[in-house]
């Protein structure tokens, strides 16, 4: 393999950042080695990102560039996993097209590897946070939640910005599951991963493509990839359901002679049924939710579909 390290922009809706990402990526990368390669993912973008990457593909045949264009849009977790897939180098960073985070520290992280030959993987954290207030509780929350019930280790700060050696980035190939969810599957594939923090930048042009309903349903996601907690929590809350009940019932029996008790039994039977129907709707709805999961995973369905492959000649 000739490349010694390539960048993984998924891009989406970027037509304003690819050029700039494009021009300061090839500026910090020719710094330190003239062996590099861009693998833009064009996840299906209903701007005029495909045209400019088509165009700065034409117009830098002395650069290594790969494009890929999805058929449509399919999430940036499918550009990644695409990205991985037609990288040939032997470093891999995968890095946002918005100018969030700077080119300059894959050169580093790859600096890094150079330097520590015993280290696989090195992940940028955000220094700086920008979120404020309740979306910033929110992502603790889910840290602390997934942390608690799954076997793999999340830490809240690590992004997907991060550089992999070749044997960590063939262990992430290897993972076929349909819902992708990268920090979990960093953490499950292991290997020895270093920190470096770096300072995220404002976006260069353009808006966020997340917003509160995107996340928490990405944060289902990534809950019900690495645990089956929840699937087991009826068992538990039925049980203890049984001894309240059994409980319940005895303690009726002794307060049998009280005035008016069947007015009080009424409402609170009633109140009981509604108590016990959600909680099972709630049991019946999480068993739905792996099911569907599990529904989508056999149908086997690629995780991605490309319309178009530019790419340059191995040598
Ligand atoms: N992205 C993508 N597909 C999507 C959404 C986003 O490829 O469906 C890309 C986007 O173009 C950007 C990166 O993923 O390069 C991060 O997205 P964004 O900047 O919206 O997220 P944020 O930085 O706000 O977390
Ligand atoms: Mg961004």
């Amino acid at each position: 393999m000739s490349v010694k390290h390539s960048l993984v922009v998924p891009c989406y809706n970027e037509q304003d950042n690819v050029a700039l990402f494009f021009d300061a990526a090839c500026r910090a990368m020719e710094g330190y080695t003239h062996s590099f390669e861009l693998v833009f993912v064009n996840d299906g973008s209903k701007d005029d990102t495909a045209d400019r990457l088509n165009a700065l593909y034409a117009a830098h045949p002395e650069i290594k560039i790969t494009v890929v264009h999805f058929a449509r849009n399919f999430g940036k977790e499918a550009a990644i996993l695409a990205g991985l897939t037609h990288a040939r180098g032997n470093y891999v960073t995968v890095i946002d097209g918005d100018m969030q985070q700077p080119p300059e520290k894959a050169v580093e992280m790859g600096r890094f590897l150079d330097e520590h030959p015993d280290i696989d993987a090195v992940a940028a954290f955000p220094a700086n946070r920008r979120e404020k207030g309740f979306m910033r509780w929110c992502k603790r929350k889910f840290y602390k939640v997934i942390n608690r019930v799954s076997d793999v280790t999340l830490v809240e700060e690590a992004s997907d910005f991060r550089t992999l050696r070749r044997k960590v980035v063939d262990a992430l190939l290897r993972l076929p599951e349909y819902h992708r969810f990268s920090k979990g599957l960093f953490s499950f594939v292991g290997f020895r991963t270093h920190a470096l923090p770096y300072d995220v930048a404002e976006r260069a042009t353009g808006t966020t493509k997340w917003n509160f309903f995107k996340l928490l349903r990405y944060a289902f996601d990534g809950i019900m990839a690495y645990t089956d907690m929840p699937l087991k929590l009826p068992l538990w809350l039925g049980g203890f359901m049984s001894v309240v009940g059994a409980i319940g019932l005895i303690a009726a029996g002794i307060v049998k002679l009280c005035d008016n008790f069947a007015v009080v039994m009424g409402w609170a039977l009633a109140a009981l049924i509604m108590l016990v129907g959600g909680l099972i709707l709630v049991s019946v709805g999480v068993m739905g939710a792996y099911i569907g999961k599990i529904h989508t995973q056999v149908k086997n369905r690629p995780v991605f579909i490309t319309r178009d492959v530019y790419s340059y000649p191995e040598d």
